[in-house]
This record gives structure tokens, sequence and C-alpha cells, in this order.
């Protein structure tokens, strides 16, 4: 059984609170926390909107979303009335100033305040600023946004800039949460808390790193969002960032928040600048039930792109001459996200039958499946010589820690740590600006040179000059099952 520590007690106000991230991802996330035990039965969630409504008509509103998102087999009806039993609701406008008053009546004094940004992030500043002026945030609170966190360097720092006038660094906590799966503190884990793989982790050994976030779906209802952005901003910038920054950093000396942010920081500022020509884009065209991208967006002439493929280089000692490649796209053959790190061959091989040599591979597979694969080369059992195979060692961690392991999701996870106070699994500033000024230097490159994305077909593996990318490198991405 999962050793849960309780959090102390809080007040969580969650501007946006009829939103869609709310319905899916917020409230059952914290609904999931009081069953186990880990979020006090005391604790209060103030839901704020623009919409007029009672308290009554917020706790039926959340008690649907949970049985739109919560299996009904962990939705006990007595479990169901305490939730909703911490539930409040005040209507407000983020930017005007009716319903502030009556939102401090409901906040407790000397306990943990958190406010979560889950609006649109033309509205964060003026929260934020409001939060301040009307004392609402007080030194024991705490901001949380996310994606998107700007839409180019200039506008990451006005961002920055706005949530800074009135919340310190260590009171601001912007999600990504890639960084709250399992798999990915699984590799900090992995590589710091091992003794086997860390002697292997650089250049000298790795050969390259492919980082795959691969989505089956398309844009359909995101259509108008996702065209303003496209997956360079949305999904490279960020996640891929992300998890190539865990990858590639040094060990930090402690287990702490700013020093494991200290080291991704650093590995996002040894990044090289990626010449265009080691960047594809792609946009996916309908392919026989498949619609196209161009479906579902307003502009019929659309050049934003659905796929990025990226070869990067990251200028240190530690991995000089290990290109990472980076690919993410949506409606491709699966779903799958994960980071395989690729050794290099044995320097000479005693065994001449092998018909192809893939070497030793880590692959750390975030979906589906969480877990860790490590590809090894066996001797093929059978009377036939001494002829080799390729194997997997798995493990998947609902197999290897047993059907009674608890796997938290993302959000249950960094909600928790907001609330615990630890900014360990959270992006820090400066860093989103370093990531940001990365991102624009490629986005500029792409404008400057005019060329369309490459129509690749839905339900496939990507364009064409995405395989051409690792062809001419001699390698080869890893397949998209
Ligand atoms: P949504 O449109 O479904 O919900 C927006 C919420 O904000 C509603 O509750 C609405 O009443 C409230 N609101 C809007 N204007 C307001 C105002 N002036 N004053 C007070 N309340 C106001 O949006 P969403 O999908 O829940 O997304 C919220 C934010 O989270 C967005 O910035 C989005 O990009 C981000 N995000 C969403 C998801 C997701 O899965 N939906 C994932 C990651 C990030």
């Amino acid at each position: 059984v999962a050793r849960i520590i309780p959090v102390e007690t809080f007040d969580l106000v969650i501007f946006g609170g009829t939103g869609d991230l709310a319905r899916r991802k917020i409230l059952p996330s914290l609904f999931h926390r009081m069953v186990v035990g880990q979020m006090p039965t005391d604790a209060r969630i103030i839901g704020a909107a623009r919409g007029k409504m009672t308290r009554k008509a917020f706790q039926e509103f959340v008690e649907e979303s949970l049985e739109e998102f919560i299996d009904e087999s962990e939705r006990k009806p007595e479990d169901v009335k305490t939730f909703v039993g911490q539930l409040d609701y005040v209507a407000l406008d983020a930017l005007g100033e009716g319903g502030w008053e009556e939102l401090g009546k409901k906040l407790r004094k000397d306990v943990v305040r958190a406010f979560y940004l889950s609006v649109g992030p033309s509205l964060f500043g003026g929260i934020a600023e409001r939060l301040k002026k009307t004392g609402l945030a007080t030194p024991k609170s705490r901001i949380v946004v996310e994606k998107p966190l700007g839409h180019d360097l200039e506008s990451a720092q006005k961002l920055n800039a706005q949530l800074s006038a009135s919340f310190k660094e260590n009171q601001i906590y912007r999600i990504d949460h890639y960084l709250g799966k399992e798999t990915v503190q699984n590799l900090m884990a992995l590589r710091f808390a091992n003794a086997l793989f860390e002697p292997l982790w650089s250049a000298q050994h790795v050969d390259h790193v492919q980082i795959t976030v691969a989505e089956n779906i398309g844009v359909e209802g995101r259509g108008g969002y996702y065209d303003k952005s496209g997956a360079m901003r949305d999904m490279i910038q960020n996640h891929l960032m992300q998890l190539l920054c865990l990858t590639a950093m040094e060990p930090p000396a402690r287990f702490e928040p700013n020093a494991v942010r200290d080291e991704k920081l650093k590995v996002i500022r040894a990044l090289d600048p990626v010449p265009a020509a080691d960047t594809v884009r792609g946009q996916y065209r309908a392919n026989g039930e498949d619609g196209s991208y161009l479906d579902h967006v307003e502009n019929p002439d659309s050049t934003t792109e659905s796929y990025v493929a990226i070869k990067t280089q990251i200028s240190n000692w530690r991995w000089a001459g290990t290109p990472f490649y980076l690919r993410t796209g949506k409606k491709l053959r699966g779903r799958l996200s994960e980071i395989a790190i690729i050794f290099k061959d044995v320097p000479h091989s005693i065994f001449p039958e092998v018909d192809e040599k893939r070497g030793n591979a880590l692959i750390i597979r975030l979906q589906p499946d969480e877990g860790i694969t490590l590809r090894m080369t066996i001797k093929d059992p059978g009377p036939g010589g001494m002829r080799l195979k390729e194997v997997p060692l798995d493990m998947t961690f609902a197999d290897a820690l047993g059907p009674n392991a608890e796997v938290a999701d993302a959000y249950e996870r960094l909600i928790m740590d907001v609330i615990r106070g630890n900014q360990t699994l959270f992006m820090r500033g400066d860093e989103v600006e370093a990531a940001w000024e990365w991102t624009d230097a490629i986005l500029a490159a792409w404008e400057k040179g005019g060329k369309k994305p490459q129509a690749y077909d839905a339900g496939g593996s990507g364009p064409e000059d995405s395989l051409a990318l690792m062809h001419r490198d001699g390698r080869r991405w890893r397949e998209i099952a």
C-alpha cells in the first residue's frame, strides 16, 4: 500500500473553475487526492468564474464533472458528498472590480492559499495584480499558471514581469504537466540513484537521443487556438524541451528546486542555434476517413505546422557530438511519448552473423504503459549457431510494482506539490524565457525561409523529410507503433 503523506489544510481558488481544464483535470485530481487521504477534508476549493452561480449549482456542476471523468468504481457516493461539501463558488470578473471582496471573505487567515489560474493567459496579469491590490495574496500564497506561457520571448518576459510584480518567484508555480508524470520523475531516479547508467550517460557512449511525443488525434475542436500556435510553440518549447533538459542535465548537487532548475537552465543555454536544414515542419492531409488539418481551421491556406522534427546539439563537455532528435506531431499512426537513449555499438564485433546491429538502447516510456525498457542483444536460442537476437529487458511499472501500485495522475502530484510548496517539478521564469529564445530563432528562420510545411498522411508516421533527417545521418526513428 502506497504511503500517503497528507498535506496541510489549504484554500484553493480556481479562477476559471467552470472551464474545461478545471472539469477534466483539476477537480477530478483533487477528488482523487481526497479519496486516498492526502487532501484534508477541511481544505476548501473555491471556484471563481464570470458566470453567476449559486454554491449549490457549482456543487452539482462538479458532481457531474466527476461522473463524467471518474470511473464509477472509484466514485463512492459518500466520498462525492464529502468532496462537494468542500466546494464553494464566487462570481467574479477577472479584470473587473466586483466579487473580490466576497472572495476575500471566503478565505481563511493563516492557511496555505493557492490561486490556480485556469483561464486564458490574457487574464494572468490582471488577476495577479488584483490579488495583490486587494490584499488576498498573502506571504503564504501561491499562484499557479500553465501553458501557453507566452507566444515568444517578448510576451513571455512580459508575462513573467506581470506575475513577479505581485508574487515572488518562489510563489509562482508554472505547470508543465509532463514533469508530473511518474516516468519523468523516474528518469531522475534512474540516472541519479543507480550506478549503472550515469557512467555511460555522455557523448562517449551515447550515439544519439530521440525524444518523441506522437499523438494520434488531430486538432478537432481546438483548431482556432492551435492554428495560432503550431507544434513548435504548443509542444517543443515546453514539453519536449523539459524532457530534453531532464535527460541531458548534470547531476544537481541536491534534489532541491533551484539546484535542479539551475541544471536544466544550463542545458537550454548550451543548445546550439538550429539551422533550418536541421528542422522539418509538417501538416497532415486527409487520408481515408481521416480529415486534413485544413478542415479544422479557419484559414484555408494556413501554413501552421502540426508536426515538427528537429536535430539539435548541446555544446558542453558531456554532450558535444551527440545529436538530440526531437519530434512531435498530430494525427500520427499511434499515441506514444518516449525518450530513447541509443548507445554506441561495441567497438569490435566478434559475431559476424549479425544482420543488423542496433546496439543497446534505453527507452523511457511516458505513455502508453509508463515504464522503462533496456534493449539488449542475446544469443538466439536453438541450434542455429551463434545467432544474435535483440530482446527487451522490460519494466512496465504497473507490472513491476503490482496492481495496487499507486501511479498518481500528473495533475494530482503537481497540485499537491503546490500545497507543499515544492517547486522542483515546476518551471522557473528564466527557464521559460531561455526556451523561448531558442524557439524564437527557429521560428524566425522558418518565417524567413517562407517554406510551407510538408504534407503528411493522417495516420502515418510523419513527413518524408523527417525520415530523411535521420537517414542522412545513417540513423532512423523508432517506430510509432
Ligand atoms: P475554458 O474556456 O473552458 O474555461 C475558461 C474559464 O475561465 C471559464 O470558467 C470562464 O468562466 C472563465 N473566465 C473567462 N473569462 C473570465 C473573466 N474575465 N473573469 C473570470 N472568469 C473568466 O478554458 P480551459 O480549456 O479550461 O483553459 C483554461 C486555460 O488553461 C487556458 O489558458 C488554456 O490554454 C490552459 N490549458 C488548458 C488545457 C485543457 O486541457 N483544457 C490544458 C493545458 C492548458
